[in-house]
């Protein structure tokens, strides 16, 4: 049987719902992942095939880069997904998923860039930049 997930925005203006595996969760702490939420980006992905958003009127694109733009809410402001425009896949922020949600942490991405008031301390594999095994990360650093 096919897994389905659910999930939503604060508000449930926006209610989404997967089809199929979801990749483990990447905490992206690029500078705009950190400006955008005030810490960090967890996030998951999957095929653009596999993911039905409901009220996707409500939700607004923000061009963060010439090459990829971060959906949020236009009610509460909940950030929801990250895409690359040339992508087929959609990255979805763990913490908008229902519960329990299945997820898998799996790695850090971007930790050059992170905030000077945390530390990473879980164990898991960190990378200053991008990951050549998470397909949606950013090629290219913010500046
Ligand atoms: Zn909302
Ligand atoms: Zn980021």
């Amino acid at each position: 049987m096919t897994k389905e997930s659910n999930g939503s925005c604060l508000c449930g203006a926006v209610r989404f719902r997967t089809r199929g595996a979801l990749r483990g969760v990447v905490y992206c702490h690029c500078s705009q992942c950190r400006k955008q939420t005030g810490l960090y980006y967890a996030a998951t992905d999957v095929d653009v095939s596999n993911i039905v958003i409901e009220g996707e009127g409500n939700v607004t694109w923000y061009a963060a880069s010439d090459f990829a733009k971060r959906g949020f809410c236009r009610t509460c402001g909940s950030a929801l997904f990250w895409k690359r425009n040339d992508a087929d896949k959609i990255s979805i922020l763990a913490g908008a998923f229902d519960l329990p949600s299945g997820l898998t942490a799996e790695s850090h991405i971007f930790v050059a860039d992170r905030g000077d008031f945390y530390d990473i301390a879980d164990g898991l594999p960190q990378h200053a930049l991008g990951s050549p095994s998470v397909a949606v990360a950013q090629t290219r650093r913010n500046e």
